[in-house]
């Protein structure tokens, strides 16, 4: 069974991940630049109920919109998203597992933003986001490849 657990820089806020992401991107859109200090963000989307928060109290931070940017109250490191009008997944920074290598980016979004030197391994390449019918494809290919890396 999956568990993997992650927290943010200071500890105070830990959570733990049971199930196998769906899919996991970089985006590279202007506001995970912004977000993140950094060239692209890294996420993986977990089902929803396979993700706990198991110590500490995540804030909402970032744009205080409709789709919530949760931080550590303290240290501010964000650590997982919940997009607007969708409740069955998280999207989680791998960078925040304590094993931040395990998932790499399989889909890379908005690389009409990107930064010009800033490459990643990524599969798939959008200039947004990947049309809303190429996502059954994506997550089925997606754990094809998670299946033949099993441990
Ligand atoms: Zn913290
Ligand atoms: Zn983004």
């Amino acid at each position: 069974m999956t568990k993997l657990d992650g927290g943010c820089r200071c500890g105070q806020v830990r959570f733990r991940v049971t199930a196998l992401p769906l899919v996991a991107m970089a985006c590279h859109c202007t506001g995970c630049q912004r977000m993140t200090g950094s060239a692209f963000s890294l996420s993986a989307a977990i089902p929803s109920d396979g993700f706990a928060v198991v110590e500490g109290e995540p804030v909402i931070g970032g744009l205080h919109g409709a789709t919530r940017h949760y931080f550590c109250p303290h240290c501010m490191s964000w650590l997982f998203t919940r997009p607007e009008g969708i409740d069955w997944f998280v999207n989680i920074r791998t960078t925040m597992l304590d094993e931040p290598a395990r998932f790499p980016p399989f889909i890379e979004t908005f690389t009409s933003e990107k930064l010009p030197w800033a490459t990643t391994s990524a599969k798939h390449s959008f200039e947004t986001y990947p049309p809303f019918e190429a996502y059954e494809e994506l997550t089925r290919e997606y754990a094809q490849s998670l299946a033949g890396n099993a441990d």
